[in-house]
């Protein structure tokens, strides 16, 4: 018999740690809230009968956000065998609030106290049996982490799938159940027994959802208002708020019978760390040298030694002189050693030789997440970001971004918002990602002698534009929303699991590995071929690169970009191929540029590429490749999360002008100091004069006191308080 088992929980109660052990996945984990932001399933190991659903975390069946409706539908409309409810033990009070309310969908639930190693470290101790009775349900002890428990969890969830439906113990005070009575008797008497307890509740709420899921007349609507409101006036509360109240009232008794807490009151570790780490005046400063650090060793010192070697040295003389006398030696035609050479090694081990900076980056970012200092820079920044226009919460969609923008764009859902989420969307890649990193190095290495700034400047340029962007559209009317409160829960520290920072370095490089041997590979061999041959005196042959099918091609494209700097055909076709994926640029100018020409003689192998661009081209070439859109795959991700064509093309437009504008400020506001002064200097004054006005324009049409554009930032307890 197949049984669906669904793992619900709050965010970050350990849900996805669960679901890997027992199925043996490798989903993604992360110490934060929103991580999971679809349902994943999987089998259970040694029983491919058994199928476990990952649902994204939920404080409550009332879902403020959309990967919180991703759960509740997911609870209502599929109706899994059983569920297993992650609660993490070290929160029982918040996590508490959700049982209370998934005992109430008439399916079987199995509660799992998560964290128990956490809670015994605490020196608290959970009384089970007694919590089973109060909360009507089987209930076990695990901790997903250490792997304790798991397997009586999972075996609990089995036999309790199918059985009894789990019956709610607590009762609402009479009032209220008065007039449950009364909505079921109205208007969900067709339904079965068990399954109506939970809609009466959130009609009692009225919940706009489920009014329209059920399909009532208005007239039906009316008929259950009037008790409704009557029950209200009683109570002087609104109703949600009423139920609200009675479920913490009930958690409160609840754990006052089963907990026992050794250091009630005293400040844990946690606390003690938040002190100084959210410190308002410790916070930014404390932040600010801990991505100095990582970027420093990642990618300006020890990053860049590892990188250097492999693109100097291993890519660019040991693999190609290898290959080159292996294939002389085996008597292999010229063009064919030319495009295993000039076209494969040279664009796929220009992308492959950064990835040990990549690995080295990519360690620090799964330490901080996993050890909870993400979730605290987001809370930091929020009280920044709101002044901008966008959500704290918009800094987790970047932060997933700087590895790849698209998981960067999917984590936008954990924002409630949906003009935060919608600017966040446009925004988010604005942001270096991984693939953008090998152009910054390279661009650092060929044209600025590796200095130490370039790459953090890169960072400043997309947070920068982040930023500008918020402030710009916020004030136009297509953004003019409410602003959402934020509400995240901030997670304990701890010491990540060795096995989870591995696993999330490496899924994230090998993206990228994968991407060099397919994508990179493939746009190698076509920008060789197109760069190699084309049309001489009306025949087709190999003919040299000037006058090759790319150069035509690029040749007609690049008066766009000349205005920025860099009108030559080479640097128009890679910002082209950039489009494929952001790697493609570094490849493609290793193909043009024969970065793996067999430098015997010493000569710099960059030197060609520098020849080309001045330093502040090439800073322009950088800026606009780092701002305009992004790879397909990127790109993609934005139609689906937009979910409309008209903000799919607005997004894109806006990235490409934003990049454009900028890129063209830089290059001729930066020739004016050389003296150079022509018509386009005119128009990037103008440019930049617009820009200016756009930023700091008062916002028209505002009229409400303005009390609604204000910061609130609000901690989790009030989100259902
Ligand atoms: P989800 O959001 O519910 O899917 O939670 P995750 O599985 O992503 O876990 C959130 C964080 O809690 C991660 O940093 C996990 O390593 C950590 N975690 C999960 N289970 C345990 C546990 O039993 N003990 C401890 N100490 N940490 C855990
Ligand atoms: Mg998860």
């Amino acid at each position: 018999m197949a049984i669906k088992v669904a793992l619900a929980g709050n965010p970050n109660s350990g849900k996805t740690t669960l679901f890997n052990t027992l199925t043996g996945s490798n989903q993604y984990v992360g110490n934060w809230p929103g991580v999971t932001v679809e349902k994943v399933e999987g089998k259970l190991k040694g029983n491919r009968d058994v199928t476990f659903i990952d649902l994204p975390g939920i404080y409550s069946l009332s879902p403020y956000s959309m990967e919180e409706v991703v759960s509740r539908n997911y609870l209502i409309d599929e109706r899994p065998d059983v569920i297993l409810n992650i609660i993490d033990g070290t929160n029982l009070e918040r996590n508490l609030f959700l049982s209370t309310q998934l005992v109430e969908l008439g399916i079987p639930v199995v509660a799992a106290i998560n964290m128990m190693d956490v809670v015994h470290r605490n020196g608290d101790t959970i009384d089970t049996a007694r919590l089973a009775k109060e909360l009507g349900c089987h209930v076990v002890e695990i901790s997903a982490l250490k792997g304790t428990g798991v397997h009586e969890a999972a075996e609990a969830a089995m036999n309790a799938a199918g059985g009894a439906k789990t019956v709610p113990h607590h009762h609402f005070s009479g009032g209220v159940e008065h007039t449950l009575a009364h909505i079921e008797e109205a208007v969900l008497h067709h339904m079965p027994q068990e399954r109506q307890r939970f809609f009466a509740i959130k009609l009692f709420e009225r919940d706009a959802k489920i009014i329209e899921k059920l399909g009532l007349t208005p007239s039906q609507v009316a008929h259950i208002e009037e008790d409704i409101k009557r029950r209200e006036a009683e109570l002087e509360d609104d109703s949600e708020s009423i139920i609200t109240a009675e479920r913490y009232t009930y958690i409160d008794s609840v754990i006052k019978d089963c907990v026992v807490f050794k250091n009630k009151g005293r400040l844990s570790v946690s606390d003690k760390i938040d002190r100084v780490v959210t410190n308002r005046f410790l916070a930014l400063p404390i932040f600010a040298a801990v991505m100095f650090i990582v970027y420093f060793v990642s990618v300006t010192t020890v990053g860049m030694w590892v990188t250097n070697w492999a693109n100097e040295t291993l890519f660019g003389k040991t693999v190609p002189a290898a290959a080159e006398a292996f294939l002389t030696s085996a008597g292999c035609a010229e063009w064919l050693q030319s495009l295993i050479i000039d076209g494969m090694i040279a664009g796929v081990g220009s992308v492959l030789g950064f990835v040990p900076q990549l690995l080295i980056l990519f360690i620090f970012l799964a330490f901080l997440e996993g050890c909870g200092y993400m979730a605290r820079i987001a809370f930091i920044l929020d009280r920044i970001f709101r002044k901008f226009g966008l959500s704290g919460k918009s800094f987790i969609p970047i932060l997933i971004g700087t590895g790849c923008g698209v998981p960067g764009i999917m984590a936008s859902r954990t924002i409630e918002s949906e003009r935060d989420r919608k600017m966040t969307i446009i925004t988010t890649t604005f942001i270096p990602c991984a693939a953008k990193l090998p152009i910054i190095a390279l661009i650092a290495g060929a044209l600025f002698g590796g200095a130490w700034w370039v790459a953090p400047s890169a960072y400043f340029v997309g947070i920068t534009a982040i930023l500008c962007s918020g402030i710009i559209l916020k004030k136009t009317k297509l953004f003019s929303d409410d602003a959402a409160p934020f509400l995240m829960e901030l997670p304990a520290y701890h010491w990540p699991a060795i096995g989870n920072v591995l696993r999330s370095m490496w899924e994230r490089a090998w993206s990228f590995i994968k991407k060099a041997g397919t994508v990179i590979l493939l746009a190698s061999v076509v920008v060789w071929f197109a760069s190699g041959f084309g049309w001489e005196d009306g025949a087709f042959g190999m003919v040299d690169a000037e006058d090759s099918i790319l150069a035509v091609i690029g040749g007609a494209i690049a008066w766009i970009f000349a205005p920025l700097g860099w009108g030559n055909w080479q640097s128009a076709v890679a910002a082209f191929t950039g489009l494929i994926a952001k790697e493609n640029i570094v490849g493609t100018f290793g193909v043009l540029y024969g970065f793996a020409e067999v430098a015997g003689d010493g000569t710099e192998v960059w030197g060609a590429l520098a020849a080309s661009f001045t330093a502040l081209s090439a800073y322009s070439f950088l800026v606009f490749n780092l701002l305009c859109a992004p790879c397909v795959a990127a790109v993609g991700a934005i139609r689906r999360e937009m979910r409309s064509a008209k903000w799919f093309w607005f997004a894109i437009g806006y990235q490409c002008v934003f990049a454009y504008i900028v890129s063209l400020c830089v290059y001729q506001l930066g020739m004016m100091f050389t003296g150079s002064f022509g018509i386009s200097t005119i128009i990037a004054i103008l440019l930049a004069g617009l820009f200016i006005w756009m930023l700091f324009r008062s916002k028209k049409g505002c009229g409400r006191g303005c009390d609604r554009c204000s910061c609130h930032t609000v901690s989790t307890q009030q989100k259902d308080a």
